[in-house]
């Protein structure tokens, strides 16, 4: 449907897999303004298709693909695309963020989403050119079965030739875990991942082995003079930032393991301790010193997190901070080279690496406990290879740990140290000294998410350092965040840019007098947050340090301040929640493992454990939420989900 924005290119498609028919779906103007794209807009769709009845494995099930209408318009770091749909490991609502350059040409080809119904009859894969969609045969082709670098290779070789020339595209694809409907497999792009909650399992249970997109559409901006300058200042402000131009660009997101190892937040052994003796070999400055090659970012992106490292004589991605944390205190492996390795054999299965690592964890332990005899020990990284290949095509105990820590557990016993929340296992930050982030990862609607949970953690040690034990404020922190970044992602731009919400001296100078004030101050102003989360529409001005909001207005055309911004965010992530509880889902569901609620982490300090119920109360209350955790009429309406 023709739209009177500027980001958006007016299409949204249907496909339906079992018959190859593609039609349009029906997208307005009012929904652009309300749902705004990307997560946000994938939720409203999957919130108008499901009853709560709908099984992952199923025809039933749809999965959508959607940009932001940021996305190709020059924004800094807004290549981004989403992928949602009801996940096959937790059983809710799962979505999952993805760089790389698919996003960007999904665009070019005219389409700002995708809504994928159905099941392919035979292994497919699809080229979209120009919003043209050609069903390709995927056994023909010999690309079914192939991992992921190979598979993309392939697509590549076979349309260049088809082509007749080198035409630029994007491509997503699943690795054999997908095919294998490995529970958190993943969805790849390039090279960066659409890790989180199984998508890639719904491809493979589709038959559908990847996408590839293409065209020379072009982009619409409102305000074209204005957005550049827009731009060029908001690049430069990123640069210039001490974590988006300094922090995340030398080392990327490793950079935070030495600090978690300081604060007492770093996972190690399955999350029994904050604190690694070995950090050292499985840090930031040891991947950066030794191992980086070069910086390399997704599209238009000025921070450039990500790493290159050699692997056997090839340039491969490096580790993020979670696999660094899981796959190294976590398991009580300090070999750097170890991990390396293993980061790219995961990639290359297309299977999360988070998810995948805390089950091995939770496997080790159970097997220490006499639960289960699996053979795996703590610090014993022979097999570790195998195993993954065993993961991913379901062979042996692979095929258990495939399905994830919660049904392991559920199965074995040990549910106390399964490190999940509803189903999800939690990223290396150990809540037991960062407790918001704790309240994070049990509300967090797609499961054990620090992202979408609100990532407090960046207040309680690794950005500010407020007091990391205390509950005050820290559920009326976790909705703000939330919000904030459920927009950020329906925008189509990298979450990363929301680090620079913070003044830059706050972080250069930890012992400043300002900075001291300001942590002192943060658990005091719950309630004037509290006044902004119920009305966030009252600050109806644009923040020095946030851009994101003129941009919408230069770019899109759309009437948009903080205040505004904030709200939309609300609307998504309530939208999120209200679909969740259609499939069951209530605060008995908003949980953490007994080992970080019930078990001081040092056990001569009763403070270090994550007083839960009391920070749900608050946050429940905050949100408009009954205190059973479900989003009550008045707020639905309020947010204008329900008439
Ligand atoms: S900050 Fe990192 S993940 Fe985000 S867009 Fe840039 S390179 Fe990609």
């Amino acid at each position: 449907m023709e739209t009177k924005y500027g980001g958006y290119m007016g299409k949204v498609l249907e496909v339906d897999l079992t018959t190859q028919a593609v039609s349009e779906y029906p997208w307005t103007d009012k929904d652009r303004e309300l749902f705004i794209g990307g997560k946000t807009m994938a939720d409203k769709i999957l919130y108008d298709s499901f009853t709560g009845q709908e099984k992952p494995f199923s025809e039933e099930n749809i999965l959508v693909i959607s940009t932001g209408p940021l996305t190709g318009t020059g924004a800094p770091s807004s290549g981004r695309y989403n992928i949602a749909t009801l996940s096959p490991q937790t059983g809710i609502i799962g979505t999952s963020n993805c760089g790389g350059s698919f996003g960007y040409y999904l665009k070019k080809a005219g389409i700002d989403a995708l809504v994928i119904k159905g099941k392919c009859a035979e292994h497919t894969w699809i080229e979209i050119d120009n919003g043209e969609f050609i069903f390709h045969n995927a056994d023909e082709d010999g690309i079914w079965g192939l991992k992921v670098t190979e598979a993309q290779d392939k697509i590549r070789g076979i349309l260049h030739e088809k082509w007749g020339f080198k035409r630029a595209f994007g491509q997503m694809v699943i690795g054999p875990a997908g095919e294998n409907l490995v529970l958190y497999s993943a969805v790849i792009s390039d090279e960066r991942a659409a890790g989180r909650t199984g998508m890639g399992a719904v491809m493979g249970w589709k038959n559908l082995k990847g996408i590839a997109a293409t065209g020379n559409h072009e982009f619409r901006i409102i305000n074209p003079e204005k957005n550049t300058k827009w731009n060029q200042k908001w690049f430069k402000y990123l640069r210039n930032h001490p974590l988006t131009g300094n922090q995340l660009p030398r080392m990327g997101t490793a950079a935070l393991v030495s600090q978690m190892q300081m604060r007492g937040i770093l996972s190690t052994k399955n999350y029994t301790y904050g604190q690694y003796d070995e950090f050292d070999n499985v840090n930031g400055e040891t991947l950066a010193e030794e191992y980086n090659i070069v910086n390399k970012g997704c599209l238009t992106c000025p921070i450039k997190c990500a790493r290159t490292v050699n692997v056997e004589g090839r340039e491969v991605k490096g580790p993020e901070l979670e696999t660094l944390g899981l796959l190294g205190g976590g398991i009580l492996n300090n070999n750097m080279e170890n991990i390396l390795k293993w980061n790219n054999e995961l990639d290359e299965l297309g299977m999360d690496t988070i998810s995948c690592a805390s089950t091995i964890a939770y496997a080790m332990e159970a097997n220490e406990e006499g639960l289960w005899d699996n053979g795996l020990k703590f610090g014993d990284t022979e097999g570790i290879s195998q195993l993954f290949e065993d993961i991913a095509y379901r062979r042996g105990i692979g095929n258990e740990i495939a399905d994830g820590s919660r049904k392991c557990a559920q199965k074995y016993g040990g549910l106390e140290f399964a490190i999940q929340s509803k189903g999800l296992e939690l990223a290396a930050y150990e809540p037991r000294r960062a407790v918001g982030q704790g309240l994070g990862y049990a509300v967090s609607n797609r499961g054990g998410c620090h992202l979408n949970g609100g990532y407090l953690v960046i207040l309680e040690g690794l950005g500010l350092y407020t007091d990391s034990q205390t509950p005050h404020a820290k559920a009326d922190f976790t909705m703000l965040f939330q919000d904030l970044m459920e927009m950020i992602s329906a925008s189509g731009q990298c979450l990363f840019t929301s680090y620079a919400f913070f003044p830059g001296f706050l972080i250069t100078k930890p012992n400043g007098v300002v900075t001291r004030i300001a942590n002192a101050a943060i658990p005091f102003i719950g309630g004037v947050l509290r006044l902004i989360n119920k009305c966030p529409t009252a600050v109806a001005m644009h923040l020095p340090v946030f851009h994101h909001t003129k941009a919408f207005i230069y770019a899109v055309g759309m009437k948009m301040n903080f205040g505004k911004y904030i709200r939309c965010g609300e609307r998504g992530y309530t939208l999120e929640r209200a679909l969740d509880c259609r499939f069951g889902i209530s605060s008995k569901d908003d949980t953490l493992p007994k080992r970080l609620t019930d078990v001081p982490q040092d056990p001569n300090d009763p403070k270090t454990k994550v007083p839960l119920d009391r920070m749900k109360v608050t946050y429940y209350k905050a949100r408009g939420w009954d205190q059973n955790g479900v989003p009550t009429q008045k707020t639905l309406k309020k947010l204008k989900i329900i008439a």
